[in-house]
């Protein structure tokens, strides 16, 4: 199995890979479908995480990672996704777009405080953009922090924000410069979650991800020190924006997972459905659609893989993981479409467990930038080169 996948991966690789794959078998299959019911995880589950190591796969040694690279955050989103795209999304968000910035920008104090213990699990990281007028739009950014003596006051409000209520630290895209047009002028700062004006709102229900916490921030002269400033005054959005282009390389990640998981559940099911006498998938109209759902996982895979490889080199990679996010997320939509057809009307029972991840994928196509903001790179990228 994956043999195109296999060829791409030094021995320490697989060895995350398979790592993953065997907690995800063993550990989240069996209570998956509960976690989506009970829109949550169980007690405990990111301490489990940290204890394999899974968490830490991309953080340098010297806070207690393993110092790899992006591949290896792709490997483990993928297994984790192949049975709970809900735990998936919440992983994505606390090791990339939550530890990643403080991997690069934080200061070495920032960093003793919170990686060592994000890798164990225990601080979970959160990362918050979105506000309930601006989601692709952050030059819409309207939550502003004033420096007042030795602290930050932060008011206004973040929405759509994962891990929102579990997380320990907060980072969050505050307007600092209120002169600065647009996307600028706009800073990092990390709230933890008992910082005096802070408050976390209800949980949004959703279709997608129901496990996975996703709510409102709310900061009313909300005070943190003036240390916890990450990176360069007024340079949130150039961090931000490096950050994106990883992130939608775990995004691509997550959706192939959640593609596979409906692909092996529809492939078990077709094998033991029988229609007029045979196995459906002595029909080609199963067979077929089999065949394309599996080559559409793997033509995602070999190219997530690659661009991860190309993170990896140090090389740029915007206009590949705009490609990849939305070659992937818009196939994991279509493939998870076809499973439900292949299950019949068992297909959308919550019982046979694939209109779940139906469900889920959806909102790939919409975090970390829509499809439509996606062509919109690509086209830039594209039309400069001809
Ligand atoms: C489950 C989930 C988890 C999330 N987690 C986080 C998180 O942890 N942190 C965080 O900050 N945010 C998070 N988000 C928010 C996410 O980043 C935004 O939803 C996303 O950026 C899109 O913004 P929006 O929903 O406001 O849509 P809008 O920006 O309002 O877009 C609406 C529609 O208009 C289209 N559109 C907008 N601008 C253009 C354009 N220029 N050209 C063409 N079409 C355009 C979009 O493609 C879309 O179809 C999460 C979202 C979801 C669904």
């Amino acid at each position: 199995m994956n043999k195109f996948a296999d060829f791409m991966l030094d021995e320490d690789l697989r060895d995350v890979r398979d790592l993953a794959r065997e907690f995800s078998d063993k550990e989240i299959a069996p209570i998956a479908l509960e976690m989506d019911r009970n829109h949550e995880f169980p007690e405990g589950m990111f301490e489990k995480l940290g204890e394999l190591g899974l968490l830490g796969t991309r953080v340098p040694e010297e806070y207690g990672g393993l110092g790899m690279g992006v591949l290896s955050g792709v490997l483990v989103l993928e297994e984790l996704a192949r049975n709970s795209c809900s735990l998936a999304i919440s992983v994505q968000s606390h090791i990339d777009i939550g530890m990643g910035p403080l991997i690069r920008h934080a200061t070495e104090e920032q960093k003793q405080m919170i990686l060592p213990g994000a890798v164990e699990g225990k601080n979970i990281l959160s990362f918050a953009l979105t506000e309930p007028q601006s989601g692709s739009d952050a030059g819409g950014t309207i939550t502003h922090a004033v420096l007042e003596g030795d602290e930050w006051v932060i008011n206004g409000s973040k929405s759509w924000i994962t891990n929102a209520g579990d997380a320990k630290y907060y980072l969050v895209a505050c307007k600092t410069d209120r002169e600065a047009k647009g996307s600028k002028g706009i800073s990092l700062i990390l709230v933890p979650s008992d910082a005096p004006g802070f408050e976390v709102g209800a949980k949004e229900v959703k279709m997608s991800v129901r496990a996975s916490s996703t709510g409102q921030l709310f900061f009313s002269d909300c005070r943190v020190p003036k240390e916890n400033l990450v990176g360069e005054l007024h340079r949130g959005l150039p961090i931000f924006l490096e950050g994106l282009d990883e992130g939608r390389v775990m995004v691509s990640a997550f959706s192939i997972g959640g593609a596979q998981g409906a692909l092996e559940r529809a492939v078990r099911y077709a094998k033991e459905r029988f229609a007029f006498g045979k196995p459906i998938t002595a029909f080609q109209g199963v067979s077929f659609k089999i065949a394309e759902m599996a080559q559409k996982v793997e033509i995602a895979r070999c190219m997530c893989y690659n661009v991860a490889k190309l993170a990896d080199a140090g090389l740029p990679f915007s206009r590949e993981a705009a490609m990849c996010k939305l070659y992937a997320t818009e196939m994991a939509d279509e493939v998870c479409r076809d499973a439900i057809q292949i299950l019949g009307a068992n297909g959308i029972s919550e019982e046979y467990d694939v209109e779940r991840f139906y469900r889920d994928v959806k909102m790939m196509t919409i975090g970390e930038g829509t499809s439509e903001i996606n062509k919109m790179v690509i086209s830039r990228f594209v039309l400069d080169e001809y």
